[in-house]
């Protein structure tokens, strides 16, 4: 048994140098306190402070937080209890499911490794996986299955530089990045293209710098509406690289266009709250028309901020024109989404015409280069991953 622990350690540290690894907290919105886990396939093993448990394929383990530590046990046997428990697949290529029983939550499938410890008073679920497995799970919750190799490369250059730029957001908490909107959405492994793994594979390491060779902010959104928006008028800080460029790939696309009706009510006193005199205007000067994307919405000279209408009223997107029908306001919209940096759907239509995902990201983000992460300001070989073991 000690010569399976240590060759299972040595085998981490191995993989940990070749491979780049992260460590992800899963469910981290949910207050874990029971999981059901199964080996799906490879071999596992359960490494604990005093002793090691292999796994057979789809057994079945529960997994609860006692007070501070981690009781382990399956159908028959109570296994133990532990401040710290590491789930170890014999090799790279294992994988593994985890069942949310308390609370209720359906199963995901992960590749690699889990920790399992007590923190926050929850279970903490940490999956260590390599890095480039861990970008195709993003990817493929980010943007769905059915999309061309080069647009998957280069959301997954996206997924990567965030990953990157944010790889110390959780180090106080003692793992990397959480698998919420927070971070990047991560809902475990990319199984519905194998397209999507190869993208990131092929592209590993790689990430998109600005001119002073720092990481970009990776900005991405559904659909522009024929023109992507300046950071700037969206957020508080500019970039010279996301400026507003015309997008004619995604004008026909499912999330060009929009259109919602408000009552007229509604509207004026969202004016009147705005310091507008809306309570004397007749609805036809609430019109407004914009042939391309603007900071303001316009009435009675003065000036709405469109992010601020977009806000309020829920809108897909803040490109927009008014006008009256039917006694409502009708809004009607392009795109879906901030408008800011890469416009996925406009991005999936390039791919399938041949374009590649350098030619993408320079066409969304303006004056960029792609380079391998070794070449960042801030980063030498290995990535800081926190350290778990
Ligand atoms: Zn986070
Ligand atoms: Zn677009």
């Amino acid at each position: 048994m000690k010569r399976i622990v240590l060759f299972l350690t040595v085998l981490v540290l191995v993989s940990a140098a070749v491979a780049q690894k992260i460590s992800v907290s899963l469910h981290n919105e949910l207050n874990l306190q029971t999981v059901l886990i199964t080996p799906v396939s490879g071999h596992y093993t359960i490494i604990t402070e005093d002793g090691n448990f292999a796994l057979s394929p789809n057994q079945i383990i529960y997994i609860s937080r006692v007070g501070d530590s981690v009781r382990v046990r399956d159908m028959a046997s109570h296994f133990g209890t532990w401040k710290r428990i590491s789930i170890v697949g014999h090799t790279d290529n294992d994988v593994i499911r985890i069942n949310s029983i308390v609370p209720s939550f359906p199963a995901r499938i992960y590749d690699e490794n889990l920790v399992f410890y007590v923190d926050f008073n929850r279970l903490m679920a940490i999956n260590i996986v390599d890095i480039d497995k861990y970008i195709a799970g993003v990817v493929e919750a980010e943007s769905g299955p059915s999309a061309h190799i080069e647009f998957y490369k280069a959301q997954a250059l996206l997924a990567r530089t965030y990953a990157l730029g944010h790889i110390d957001r959780h180090k106080g908490e003692g793992f990397n990045l959480c698998d919420q909107v927070h971070c990047q959405v991560y809902k475990g492994r990319a199984s519905r293209n194998p397209d999507i793994l190869k993208a990131t594979k092929e592209t590993s390491g790689q990430i998109v710098v600005d001119g002073n060779r720092d990481l970009i902010v990776a900005a991405f959104h559904a659909n522009c509406g024929g023109q992507t928006a300046n950071a700037g008028d969206v957020w508080v800080t500019s970039q010279d690289y996301l400026v507003s460029v015309p997008d004619s790939y995604c004008r026909n696309m499912p999330g060009a266009s929009w259109e919602v009706r408000i009552p007229i009510d509604r509207w004026r006193q969202f004016l009147i709250d705005r310091g507008i005199p809306a309570q004397d205007m007749e609805p036809s000067q609430f019109a407004y028309s914009s042939k391309e994307r603007e900071y303001y919405y316009v009435v009675a000279g003065k000036k709405i901020p469109t992010t601020d209408v977009r806000t309020f009223f829920n809108l897909r997107s803040a490109y927009f024109s008014v006008d009256i029908v039917s006694n409502m306001v009708r809004v009607r919209g392009r795109g879906y989404g901030h408008g800011v940096g890469l416009c996925q759907e406009g991005a999936m239509q390039m791919a399938r015409r041949g374009r590649t995902y350098q030619e993408i990201i320079q066409h969304y983000f303006q004056g960029v280069s792609i380079t391998h992460y070794t070449d960042v300001n801030g980063f030498d070989e290995d990535i800081n991953i926190v350290d778990i073991d």
